[in-house]
């Protein structure tokens, strides 16, 4: 039996399922009580699971943390790793067809000879020819019809859809048809956003996309005035659980929290750490020092 807590600090419900914590994974806040589950929420239709368990999620942590910790706040380094919280986060998986019409300037270089003058050192004017590139330009217009079908968006109170972009894709190849059973154990939070909401958010994705697969497929030797519409069709916005390792610390009372993400099944992490101005002053006065030795050395040899 699962039992629901709600972050009073970013507004995530999440049910926990045997284990529990004090604070928010997703925050830190310790305004975090139990409250009784939602009633009202949509039913996931798949979910992607974890690989690997905490242990592999720790290392890949430390490992990116070390990289990074030269010049961070000291008491960051004194957190736990073991802090780190597996979540099943809420999203929405779009699919749609999409019907664009686009409009560019196509340009085709070529080589000229041209010729010109120029005047030497005794004052004659000489003729000279030279090669030099210039572009044609050609108006290009067409449809493209594609199926977008890998737009997931965040329906997380706790994790903005920026920040899932931060460790996506995710790959959906591998998502499986939802059942209890296979979240069970893990934290999973309660969708939080408007499925209307993601919706919009997810054609702005796909309308996006589409932009990059245009831009790819450009001929020519260069192009301009790219412009496109995309009217969708089709559209479907299935719940889905996409699984998360989220590392949040608070650090510094006055701060926001730290928090690293860690894409569940890929590993792809992402996170900021905040720098300390003082570390940061006190290398460069290093490396400067450094240089300044270097030229006075080079100086009293010469
Ligand atoms: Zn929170």
């Amino acid at each position: 039996m699962s039992t629901t807590f709600a972050c009073q600090n970013c507004g995530a419900s999440l049910a926990f399922d045997g284990v529990r914590t004090a604070t928010c994974p997703y925050c830190a806040s310790p305004n975090f009580v139990e409250r009784p589950a939602a009633t009202e929420q949509p039913d996931p239709q798949f979910v992607v699971t974890f690989i690997g368990d905490a242990e592999v999620a720790r290392r890949a942590l430390e490992r990116w943390l070390g990289s990074r910790t030269m010049f961070a706040d000291s008491r960051l380094r004194r957190a736990k790793v073991e802090d780190i919280k597996g979540i099943y986060a809420p999203s929405y998986l779009y699919s749609a067809v999409a019907n664009t019409d686009y409009t560019a300037q196509i340009g085709e270089n070529y080589t000229e000879t041209e010729t010109y003058t120029e005047t030497d050192s005794q004052g004659r004017t000489q003729t000279r020819t030279r090669t030099v590139t210039r572009t044609e330009y050609r108006p290009l217009a067409g449809r493209h019809v594609s199926y977008v079908t890998d737009v997931v968006v965040s329906a997380s109170a706790g994790l903005s859809n920026a920040e899932l972009e931060r460790v996506e894709p995710f790959d959906l190849k591998q998502m499986r048809r939802y059942s209890p059973a296979l979240i069970s154990g893990w934290i999973a939070e309660e969708f939080a956003r408007p499925a209307t909401e993601c919706e919009q958010t997810s054609r702005r994705e796909a309308v996006d996309q589409i932009g990059g697969k245009l831009r790819r497929f450009m001929p020519g030797d260069s192009y301009s005035d790219l412009a496109w519409k995309t009217h969708v069709s089709w559209e479907s916005m299935d719940p889905i659980f996409v699984p998360v390792w989220v590392f949040a610390v608070r650090y510094r009372e006055d701060k926001p929290p730290l928090r690293v993400i860690i894409n569940g099944q890929t590993g792809k992490i992402h996170g900021k750490v905040p720098l300390s101005p003082l570390k940061i002053i006190a290398a460069i006065l290093v490396v400067v020092a450094a240089i300044v030795a270097i030229v006075l050395a080079a100086r009293a040899q010469s």
